[in-house]
């Protein structure tokens, strides 16, 4: 257990407990690691495989994830992808001697946040875990609904962990969207957002982008995420939530 002094990086937010889970088996990085950021401050769960990853991740809330690749159990990038299928999925650093561009590449597609190759100083590994702390405060840097992922940073969208390419102005518009989960936004809000201008003309061209944006990230799949709100625009749900508010609307009058 750890002084509960709150990390200063949250920016002035008082948060007494940085929850970090460290999913590794072997013991002696573990307890280098777990030993490293108690004493930086955090409260730090450990866990040896994982299967035990897992059951701590949906017990509870951590702030981030370090995840070891090799693990004796499961692979690590099977774990990330069970974390990344969770509603609140926190920011994961994967630790690995898996160096290769390869598996960096890899795990950063599948939705890790950063990449540590061993060997790595405990300094190098505190830096990074302090800047995606920071890096998650104010605004997410990742988007995502239902199993669509659009990665602010990188640029990256993924639906089902499999890569989507999009043009620079579909990926604002879905950006824009995903940044909005759940509200209508009208065409004229799109194209103020996304075109930086105030032009009732352009309103149209909002609908050829929507088209080409299912095309990419709707047409393959069978949940559809991508609305249509009749006489107001477009919204990105997913179905399930899509009808518990319209049920609710149906409700109230
Ligand atoms: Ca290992």
């Amino acid at each position: 257990m750890s002084a509960p002094q709150g990390p200063s990086e949250h920016g002035g937010q008082t948060k007494e407990q940085t929850r970090i889970l460290v999913i590794e088996d072997e013991k002696r990085i573990a307890d280098f690691v777990a030993r490293g950021l108690e004493s930086a401050g955090y409260t730090v769960d450990s866990a040896a495989d994982g299967a035990a990853g897992l059951e701590l991740v949906h017990a509870t809330d951590y702030d981030l994830i370090v995840l070891d690749l090799m693990l004796p159990d499961m692979d690590g990038l099977k774990v990330l992808e069970k974390i990344r299928n969770r509603k609140l999925s926190p920011p994961v650093l994967i630790l690995s001697a898996l160096g290769a561009v390869d598996d960096r590449v890899k795990g950063l597609e599948r939705g890790a946040d950063d990449y540590l190759g061993k060997p790595f100083s405990f300094t190098e590994l505190l830096a990074r875990v302090r800047a995606l702390l920071r890096r998650g405060q104010p605004t997410p840097e990742r988007l995502q609904v239902g199993d669509l992922i659009l990665d602010c940073i990188r640029r990256k969208v993924t639906r089902s962990a499999e890569p989507i390419e999009l043009a620079p102005k579909e990926f604002s518009i879905l950006e824009y969207l995903m940044r909005n989960r759940g509200r209508a936004l009208s065409r004229t809000m799109i194209v103020e957002h996304v075109w930086d201008m105030d032009y009732d003309g352009l309103t149209n061209i909002v609908d050829v982008y929507i088209r080409h944006l299912r095309s990419k990230v709707d047409d393959r799949w069978p949940e559809k995420l991508i609305h249509t709100v009749r006489g107001v625009g477009y919204m990105i749900e997913t179905p399930e939530k899509q009808s518990e508010q319209e049920a609710e609307q149906q409700r109230a009058g």
